[in-house]
C-alpha cells in the first residue's frame, strides 16, 4: 500500500494483479511492460465486459427492436456516457470512433476542408505526433491554406511567446498535443487555447497521451476539439471519441455516409442524422465500446489524482536511476512532464539497444515514434522510449536499469 499526496492509500500490487498478461515471461525473464504510451495493457474488468457482451448480449445497435438489440444500444450509449462523464463533457458532443487518428482526420474533413482557403494558415507544433501533422497537410494541400510549426526550447517545453506571436490573423485553426508523446511534455493546453479564442482561431487538441494519465477537464480546458484514443487507457483497440462544441458539430457535414448516421434516406436527398451519430456511419466497434466503458469505470475507481500521483513517483525514480547511467541521454526535461522517457547511449542504436533490452523481459519501444519532426529537430533518426504507467512497479525500474547497464557493457 502506498500513500500520495495525502490521498488515501491505494494497494498497486492488488491494482497490478488485475492486468493478466503482466504475470507473463519473455524470452525466459519476468516482463517489464514499459510501452504503454505505445498501448497500454488490460485489466481482467475491460477483458471480462467484452467477453460478456459478446457471450450474453451481442446484437447491432439502434436497428433492432428485440431485447438484444436494447441491451446492445444501451450498452454503447452507456459507454458513451461513462467516457463524457470521465472528460467532463455532454454525451451528445462525443463522437465515437476508433481512436484518435480517425478523430483528428473527421476535424480535418468536416471541419477544416469546408472552413479554410488559401492564404489561411494552421498552426502545429514541433512535438505533434503524424497524426497530428498529415491530415492537416491534406487539408493545406487541397486549400492551399499553408502550416506553421510552433518551435520548443531545448528542455522540451512550447516557446510559447513565439508560439502566441505566430497567432496572426492568418491562422484558423490551432492543433497540439496535451501531452507529447516522446518528450512527457506537458501543454499548458487551458492557456493556449485561451489566447487562441481571443484571437478567433479554433483550436484542436490531441489528448491521447494525456486522458491516461491525469483527470480530465475538457470542458475547462476551453478547445474546440478534443481527441482520445481508449487503447492507450487500459481500454480495447479500436475505441476511441471526438469531443467538439456544439455549434461545430451541428455545421459540420458528415465525413462518412452509410447506417446510421441518417434520419431518412431517398434517392431525390438524405436528412442526415443529428449528431453525435451523424458522424458514426456503419455499425461501430459495440463491444470496444462496452470495454472503453469498463475502463473508464476502472480508472475511475482507482482515482485519476491517485494515478497521476503515482506516475509522477514511478517517473521521478526511473529518471533519477536513469541519469545516473553513464554516456545515457535523455530528450526532455520539460518543466512538466508525464512519465515517459525518451533516451539513447552514446553509440548505440536505438533499436539494438531495445533489442538487447527485450532479451532482458524489458519492452520499450525504438523508433521516430511517429514524429519524424521532433527526430528531426534533436539531430536523430530514433530514440528508445520507456513510458510507465501505473501498474509498473519500483522494482521493475530497477529491473530495467540494471537491464540498461548490462546492455551498456555489451555495446561497450
Ligand atoms: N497522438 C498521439 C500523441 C499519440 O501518442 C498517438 C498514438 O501513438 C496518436 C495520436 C494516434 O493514436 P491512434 O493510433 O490510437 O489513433
Amino acid at each position: 500500500m502506498s500513500a500520495v499526496d495525502g490521498l488515501t492509500p491505494v494497494d498497486w500490487a492488488r491494482v497490478r494483479g488485475d492486468f493478466p498478461l503482466l504475470a507473463r515471461q519473455v524470452h525466459g525473464k519476468p516482463l517489464v511492460y514499459l510501452d504503454s504510451a505505445n498501448t497500454s495493457q488490460k485489466p481482467a474488468q475491460v477483458i471480462e465486459a467484452v467477453d460478456d457482451f459478446y457471450r450474453r448480449h451481442n446484437a447491432n445497435v439502434s436497428r433492432a427492436v428485440h431485447a438484444l438489440g436494447s441491451e446492445a444500444t444501451e450498452a454503447y450509449e452507456g459507454a458513451r456516457r461513462k467516457l463524457a462523464a470521465f472528460l467532463n463533457v455532454r454525451a451528445d458532443e462525443l463522437v465515437l470512433c476508433s481512436g484518435t487518428t480517425f478523430a483528428i482526420n473527421l476535424v480535418a474533413y468536416s471541419w477544416a476542408l469546408p472552413q479554410l482557403k488559401a492564404g489561411d494558415a494552421i498552426l502545429l507544433t514541433r512535438m505533434e505526433h503524424h497524426a497530428n501533422i498529415v491530415p492537416w497537410q491534406i487539408v493545406a494541400q487541397r486549400t492551399g491554406a499553408v502550416i506553421k510549426v510552433a518551435e520548443i526550447d531545448e528542455r522540451g517545453d512550447l516557446d510559447l511567446d513565439a508560439m502566441y506571436a505566430q497567432m496572426t490573423p492568418e491562422v484558423k485553426l490551432v492543433a497540439l498535443s496535451h501531452v507529447s508523446n516522446v518528450l512527457g511534455t506537458v501543454n499548458p493546453v487551458r492557456e493556449i487555447c485561451r489566447e487562441a479564442r481571443r484571437r478567433g482561431i479554433v483550436s484542436v487538441v490531441d489528448g491521447s497521451q494525456a486522458a491516461p494519465h491525469r483527470a480530465l477537464d475538457v470542458a475547462a480546458i476551453g478547445c474546440d476539439f478534443y481527441a482520445i484514443t481508449g487503447h492507450k487507457m487500459v481500454g480495447p483497440t479500436g475505441t476511441g471519441a471526438l469531443w467538439a462544441r456544439r455549434e461545430h458539430l451541428a455545421a459540420m457535414p458528415p465525413f462518412l455516409g452509410g447506417g446510421e448516421m441518417i434520419r431518412e434516406v431517398r434517392f431525390e436527398g438524405t436528412v442526415y442524422n443529428d449528431p453525435p451519430h451523424r458522424f458514426e456511419a456503419g455499425t461501430p466497434n459495440i463491444a470496444g465500446f462496452v470495454g472503453l466503458g469498463a475502463a473508464v469505470d476502472y480508472l475511475s475507481g482507482i482515482g485519476m489524482a491517485r494515478i497521476e500521483a503515482r506516475e509522477k513517483e514511478l517517473l521521478a525514480h526511473a529518471t533519477e536511476a536513469l541519469s545516473a547511467v553513464d554516456g545515457l541521454r535523455i530528450f526532455g526535461e520539460a518543466r512538466e512532464k508525464a512519465a515517459v522517457i525518451s533516451f539513447l547511449i552514446e553509440g548505440a542504436h536505438a533499436h539494438d539497444l531495445a533489442t538487447l533490452l527485450d532479451l532482458e523481459g524489458v519492452a520499450v519501444r525504438s523508433g521516430h515514434h511517429c514524429a519524424h519532426p521532433l527526430m528531426h529537430h534533436f539531430g536523430v533518426p530514433a530514440t528508445c522510449r520507456a513510458s510507465f504507467a501505473f501498474y509498473n512497479t519500483h522494482e521493475e525500474i530497477d529491473a530495467f536499469v540494471a537491464a540498461i547497464q548490462k546492455v551498456r557493457r555489451l555495446l561497450a
